[in-house]
Formats: C-alpha cells, structure tokens, sequence
C-alpha cells in the first residue's frame, strides 16, 4: 500500500544498519584516535533510557557532513523502500564550529534529498521541515526561521517549521511571533503538543495559534485527561492529529496500544495521520504502524486505504496532492 510519511525526524529515523555505517566512517576520519565507546547500545528492552544511549551516539557520529549525507540518504531510502511515496522529513539545523554551519547542515541534507529522489528512489517526493526545539533561546528559533525562510524562496525543498524538545520544559510563547511571521510568509507549521498532562494553558495557546498539523496531542481527548475546552477548540479547528503509536507506547506517555487516544480520535472521524516519529529509535516500521492499527484497532484493508489516501489532504506541498491521487487510485482495484 503507499504511503505518507508526515511525522519523521532524521536523527531518530537512522536504522541498525545506518548506524553501524556511520560508527565505521567516524573511526576511518579519525584514524588511531578512534573513540573506543562507539559502539550501538544493546537495545533489549527499548525502554527510553536507552532510547536516549542511542541519541547520544548519533549525536557523535553525525558530526561531518559527509555523515549527515549518508544518514540522509539511507533514512529515505529506508522509507522508499517501506512503500513511502511522500515524506516530510524534520530535522534541527546543526553547526559543529569550524566544521560547518546550519545553513551547510540543511545544504547537505537537501543534496541528500535531491541526489536520492533522482537516483535510488526515483518518483519519491521528500520534503523538509526544520526543528525548533522548545529548550533552546529565541535567537536559536529566529536563526532557524531564517535558514528556512531562505531555503523556502529558494527551492520548493523546505516546506515548513516544527516545534520539538523536551514537553516538560522552555517557554513556548517566546516563540509566537516566529510562527506567525512562518505562516504570514508561506511556511507551514506543525507542532508537538499536549504530550504530557496538565499544561492546558500552554496547549490553548499552541492551539490558537492555528498550526497545519499537530504531533502527538496524548492528552487533548477529554477521556484521556484533556481539557474539554480545549478539545471543543480542537474540534471547531478541525487540525489534524500525527499519531505515532510505537514512540508513544515505548516512550510510555501512552500505555499501551489499546489505550492509545489514535482509537477514540478515530471513533470520532477527526483528521488522523499514522506516523513513525523515530523509526530506527523505536524499531518500527510506517508498514509496522498500518499493521497494529490494524490489529488493535479493527482496521479493515480499506480502512487503512483510506486512512493513507486521507493522509494527501494534510501534507505541507499543496501542488503535490492532485498527482499523489492520482497514483493513489491506482492501487485501488
Ligand atoms: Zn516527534
């Protein structure tokens, strides 16, 4: 079946295999000073501390561009290969001082996006959103804000603005004028929101801000502990939701797949997306995600069909959605 990936970040996307590659090239460039202790983390039990082992390593080894290159490419083949035909693809532009500068981390991974949907994955549309991360300063958020802003005028590559990081911390209305001012200029807006519970006046305003999409949104639903005002805005706003089942299963903000809140905002047939978050941190799959939906929730084949022929209306590239219909309803026999 194909399908959309809306909710991908790069780092978190980066299989065994991947991982593996990039520890060999940082011990070649380095020569005999190697660092010992890069070595991938036995994951047993993936619960999120040694989620966390994993993004300490990836950190280390995605240092050089010719590292952020090959994580790139290989994250969108993987998806390529998982029958994704249209990937927005998030990511916090880097700098790694004298090395390269965030506008060379996102040139890079740009090259890795037209390269591999020229070469490997021929007839895949990836797109990029950058990462505003809730704990850094504003000056980071109006830095990356520009890099976007010139990237969007520049090539149809960049397509929008994420809010990310740590839920429980970092004062988001300090990032407000940089959301609007991305929505006066064109570029989309997705956020995290409401992965934890309690903050309701924090979600009110995310929520009036009026983004394109939202990630997560565990505790919006009143019978999960959400405000009901907030759900009733939520409703009347009509923005449609990311869920990502596995990440929020492992990462135990949901706990389990039956309680999961993708199952009620399904019931109510609110605008849902499946998604992976961080593929290669959770070992799944977007087919994997299809598959449990499937399982726990009752999904029919045409239920799925549905819920990834619906995932067109919500991506960020407006003029991509008439020829992803149309490839669309040619899996329908
Ligand atoms: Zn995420």
């Amino acid at each position: 079946m194909p399908k959309i990936e809306l909710h991908a970040h790069l780092n978190g996307s980066l299989s065994q295999k991947t991982l593996q590659k990039l520890i060999d090239l940082k011990k070649t460039k380095s020569g005999i000073n190697a660092e010992c202790d890069l070595k991938i983390p036995c994951l047993t039990s993936r619960n999120l501390s040694e989620c966390f082992k994993v993004f300490d390593l990836i950190h280390k080894i995605t240092d050089s561009l010719e590292a952020i290159y090959m994580a790139a490419c290989d994250v969108i083949e993987d998806f390529y290969k998982d029958g994704v035909h249209y990937l927005e693809l998030r990511t916090t532009p880097k700098e790694n001082c004298p090395f390269f500068t965030q506008e060379m981390y996102i040139e890079t991974v740009m090259k890795a996006i037209a390269d591999t949907c020229s070469q490997k994955c021929k007839g895949m549309i990836v797109k990029l959103l950058l990462s505003i991360d809730r704990n850094r300063t504003s000056r980071y958020a109006e830095e990356t804000l520009k890099i976007a802003e010139r990237y969007f005028s520049l090539s149809s590559c960049v397509v929008g603005i994420d809010l990310s990081g740590n839920p429980k911390s970092g004062d988001v209305e300090c990032f407000f004028p940089y959301f609007d001012y991305a929505k006066k200029i064109g570029l989309k807006l997705t956020i995290h929101i409401s992965e934890v519970p309690d903050n309701f006046n924090e979600v009110e305003q995310l929520l009036k801000l009026q983004p394109n999409r939202l990630g997560h949104g565990t505790y919006l639903h009143p019978q999960k502990g959400g405000s009901f005002k907030n759900f009733k805005l939520l409703q009347d706003l009509e923005i449609p939701l990311e869920f990502c089942l596995t990440s929020n299963v492992i990462s135990k903000t949901v706990s389990s797949y039956e309680e999961h809140h993708f199952k009620l905002f399904k019931e109510i047939n609110y605008p849902c997306i499946l998604c992976t978050d961080d593929k290669g941190i959770f070992n799944t799959t977007l087919s994997k995600e299809y598959c449990l939906a499937s399982n726990h929730y009752s999904l029919t084949k045409e239920d799925m069909f549905n819920l990834s022929y619906d995932s067109i209306n919500y991506i960020f590239s407006d003029d991509k959605k008439d020829e992803l219909r149309t490839l669309w309803k040619q899996y329908i026999v």
